[in-house]
């Protein structure tokens, strides 16, 4: 192996841009390249940029000027790659820039730049592919590119128009994953619930029948593969009330992320946000009457061009009614190319500020309270880390990287993607702390969901 071509790869921005990277480098490891832990081991260096907001392009540029810096022979691609004047302009040693899913353009790059082995071994690559993430969770991107054009994103002209997958291609590779060890599927897409509206929810043959391409259906075929299956970028549309009973079912996890952006009408009407008149109060509440176990996280932006007092007011009094488990909160920040540069009446950075710790304060205590009810509960939880120091788990309410953790004392019988169910003793704003159930309800790998 130490003949191999060597490539080094740094890999910025969201999970959609991760499953990227990984397909990348699964192409390139079936080709017989080696993948380098450090600069100075790699004989070609890709870093897959991130181009959404001023600031990730600003990070992403750095990257590539630290990997010129640290190798020299460097490779770009992602969403910054769309603008290859601006990465030439800052960086003319690059050798080469495509933009975002690129992935032949990549490979073709590496190839100019350092050629394949000439006798690649094929099965060198493992049934899942390359993945970034730990052995017991994967991110599974289900569409590519976005039909609306909401005014603060950039992201339909960086990634294009909708492009859904066939349902059989991505049932396929999540039984794949499945059999690669993998205990957790997050789907992503950059709208999930508008998967397969571009390919009319063709069905597509899995298993001997026929799956429509369309949400509800994938979800209830992915259920049965016994794995925790959690929903990212889910917009309210009406259809999204059907994945509720899968949820009842433990077909798919208890957990919804929805990026609402904003409560106040006039807000969602600047920002042009699908699935905005949606009666969201409402259809939480009856969400919950359905699931009561249901965790529902959010983002939110404030400080968008034209939010008054009045209109942040607002959405303070929609969070507390709404009382989501996990909330993200961002300073709108004005992107290059974005409609919403236009939009009059900015608000100044300093009263951006203000809201934005007066929203964090205010989503603490919900949050705070929420965690708080679980104390004395039976909960599933699923394993990250597991030392002498303790394990790192969490919970069907967690996703990986953005939620809170749970807490356990060690136990070198409990392993990394072991699913138990466990009693939880505390919690803060965040995180909870708690102990393995009675042994009847512990689970070892292999055995049925949590
Ligand atoms: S739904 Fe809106 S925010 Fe999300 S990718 Fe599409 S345009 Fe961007």
């Amino acid at each position: 192996m130490s003949g191999s071509p060597k490539i080094g790869f740094v890999s910025l921005g969201c999970p959609k841009a991760l499953v990227d990277s990984e397909r990348i480098l699964s192409r390139l490891k079936a080709e017989g390249y080696v993948t380098a832990p450090d600069y100075a081991g790699a004989d070609v260096v890709i870093v897959n940029t991130c181009g959404f907001l001023d600031s990730a392009r600003a990070e992403s540029l750095d990257a590539i000027g630290e990997a010129i810096a640290e190798n020299g022979r460097v490779i770009v691609t992602g969403c910054l790659g769309k603008d290859a004047a601006a990465i030439r302009r800052s960086h003319a040693a690059v050798l080469a820039v495509t933009g975002p899913q690129a992935i032949d353009e990549v490979v073709a790059a590496v190839h100019a730049a350092l050629p394949p082995p000439h006798d690649p071994f094929l099965d060198l690559v493992p049934p899942g592919g390359i993945r970034l993430t730990p052995r017991h969770y994967a991110y599974l991107k289900i569409s590519e590119g976005c039909n609306h054009r909401c005014s603060f994103c950039i992201i339909p002209s960086l990634r294009g128009k909708l492009r859904s997958r066939d349902s059989a291609d991505v049932l396929a590779e999540a039984e794949a994953l499945a059999s690669a060890g993998v205990r957790e599927l997050m789907i992503i897409a950059q709208d999930t619930s508008a998967y397969g509206v571009d390919i009319g929810y063709q069905a597509s043959e899995w298993r001997g029948r026929e799956i429509k391409a369309r949400i509800t259906e994938l979800c209830a075929a992915l259920g049965e593969l016994g794995i925790w299956v959690r929903l990212h970028y889910v917009y309210p549309y009406p259809h999204v009330d059907e994945l509720i009973p899968l949820m009842a079912e433990g077909a798919v996890l208890p957990y919804l992320d929805i990026p609402f952006q904003h409560a106040s009408p006039k807000v969602l009407r600047a920002m042009r946000r699908p699935a905005a008149e949606a009666k969201t109060l409402e259809r939480i509440a009856s969400w919950r009457k359905q699931v009561p176990e249901l965790t529902l996280r959010s983002s939110f932006v404030v400080g968008f061009p034209g939010e008054t007092e009045e209109d942040f007011q607002y959405l303070l009094d929609w969070l507390e009614e709404a009382a989501l488990d996990r909330v993200g909160c961002f300073r709108y920040e004005p992107v290059t190319g974005a409609a919403a540069n236009a939009l009059p009446d900015a608000v100044p950075p300093e009263v951006t500020e203000e809201r934005w710790h007066r929203f964090m304060a205010a989503q603490q205590l919900i949050s705070a309270k929420r965690l708080q009810a679980k104390v004395g509960q039976k909960i599933g939880i699923i394993v990250d880390t597991s030392n002498d120091e303790g394990i790192v788990a969490r919970s069907t309410g967690d996703a990986p990287e953005i939620d809170g953790k749970v807490f356990l004392p060690a136990d070198t019988k409990i392993l990394p993607g072991d699913r138990i169910e466990a009693v939880v003793e505390s919690a803060d704003e965040y995180d909870l702390w708690a102990r393995p159930a009675a042994s009847k309800g512990s689970r070892r790998r292999g055995t049925a969901p949590a």
